[in-house]
């Protein structure tokens, strides 16, 4: 998706602060963080959102729902932390490029 801001970052094209990085995932910081620690974690090849997700993409979710945790601790958060994936353009979602972000370091708060 050339015009794409995820998958800018993803390829390198776009600077970010990055977190972590695989074949299959980047996590970099949020640029505009609600929180002492915020940042996301995405797919490297591109799905606009959780509903454009079918089976194929399987093995990718699975990968950073289970990489949140251990990342969120190597950045600090050992007390805990709030995963959010804004969906559509109902669901608030700005950037339409999949991405979880990983919030905390601020205290509980409701949803
Ligand atoms: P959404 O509302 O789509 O779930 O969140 C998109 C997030 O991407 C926002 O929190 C916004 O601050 C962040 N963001 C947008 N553009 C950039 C960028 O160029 N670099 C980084 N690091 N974050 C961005
Ligand atoms: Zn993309």
């Amino acid at each position: 998706m050339s015009d794409c801001i995820f998958c800018k970052i993803a390829a390198g094209e776009i600077p970010c602060r990055k977190v972590y990085e695989d074949d299959d995932v980047l996590a970099f910081h949020d640029i505009h963080p609600v929180a002492p620690v915020h940042f996301m974690i995405i797919p490297k090849a591109h799905v606009a959102s959780l509903a454009e997700c079918g089976e194929d993409h399987r093995d990718v979710l699975g990968k950073i729902l289970l990489l949140a945790p251990k990342l969120a601790v190597e950045q600090g958060l050992t007390d805990g932390f709030r995963t959010v994936i804004n969906t559509g353009r109902g669901g608030g979602q700005e950037v339409f490029h999949l991405h979880v972000h990983i919030i905390g370091g601020a205290g509980p708060r409701p949803l």
